[in-house]
């Protein structure tokens, strides 16, 4: 079980069969306690902070689950003695009961709670108490592929509790939860950012330092860029899941600020301004 690299699939929050999961690894209280049955899936909550979830990430989690008993090798009987035939159903692992109601006598075959159906009864094994699969934790090193998002599931083969009997085991659900970011915010494979821009620069052009999922980055802001105005800056999103070698944008929306004060100099200049602005004719009659 060492190499765990590529051993999962995954699933994307539209598979939503999943959400009654519950706790980790509930027994499932399923009948036969003989019979070889497949182990039982187990959920591990994940959190990845916003740029492990944008590059992937490996991580070593630790996880409790049911393994096959090794001082009975799963068989649930205690080494060294012998099944004998059950007293309860006389081997045959189903007993006949009668129920007297007012529509009559009704007889129903259920399954013998003594030997759980196998018609054998063994001694207990001591480590596992006749279950065949005892409790362990153990560390598994998940690589979490770039891109997933929150409510993306990581599927781990064959790492969810023992198979009873010789069943297979079952699977490991690693639920993916990712922590915002307090300035970019992820929409799918793009990530969306507010940029504050004066009004000067807005109007003049500049160029600025933006925060990316690459660090800090200039973003050219055009002269004449209009409030509102959506900015992109191409391959600086999220890598696609399905093709990591390809990203989305991040999308820049400028906000521009006009200044609710102004210092006596500068309101002399944008008067001036507005005066350059105005019709010849408002311009004379209003001296
Ligand atoms: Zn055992
Ligand atoms: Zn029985």
């Amino acid at each position: 079980m060492g190499d765990f690299s590529n051993a999962f699939d995954l699933f994307e929050s539209l598979f939503d069969g999943f959400g009654g999961m519950g706790g980790m690894g509930g027994m499932g209280g399923r009948g036969s306690r003989s019979r070889a049955t497949e182990g039982e899936d187990q959920g591990y909550n994940l959190v990845l902070n916003f740029k492990e979830a944008v590059f992937g990430v490996e991580k070593e989690i630790e996880i409790s689950r049911l393994e096959t008993c090794g001082t009975c090798d799963g068989s649930g009987a205690k080494p060294g003695t012998k099944p004998s035939t059950c007293n309860t159903c006389g081997g045959q692992g189903q007993v006949v009961s009668s129920a007297r109601t007012p529509l009559g006598v009704f007889q129903q075959v259920t399954t013998c709670s003594s030997c759980g159906g196998t018609g054998e009864i063994s001694t207990p094994c001591g480590t596992c108490n006749g279950d065949g699969r005892v409790r362990k934790s153990k560390r598994i090193s998940l690589k979490v592929p770039p891109g997933v998002d929150s409510g993306s599931r990581l599927r781990v083969r064959s790492e969810g509790n023992a198979g009873r009997r010789g069943g297979p085991p079952g699977d490991l659900f690693v639920m993916i939860e990712v922590l915002p970011d307090p300035v970019l915010k992820r929409d799918d494979t793009n990530i969306l950012y507010n940029c504050k821009v004066c009004y000067i620069d807005a109007i003049l052009g500049t160029t600025m330092k933006v925060p990316t999922v690459d660090g800090m980055v200039d973003l050219k802001i055009p002269a004449g860029t209009q409030p509102g105005t959506t900015l992109v800056m191409a391959k600086k999103g999220v890598p696609f899941l399905s093709k990591p070698n390809m990203r989305g944008d991040q999308l820049v929306r400028v906000q521009v600020e006009i200044p609710k004060r102004l210092s006596s100099e500068e309101r002399k200049l944008i008067e001036e301004l507005a005066n350059l602005n105005k019709p010849k004719a408002a311009t004379n009659s209003k001296r």
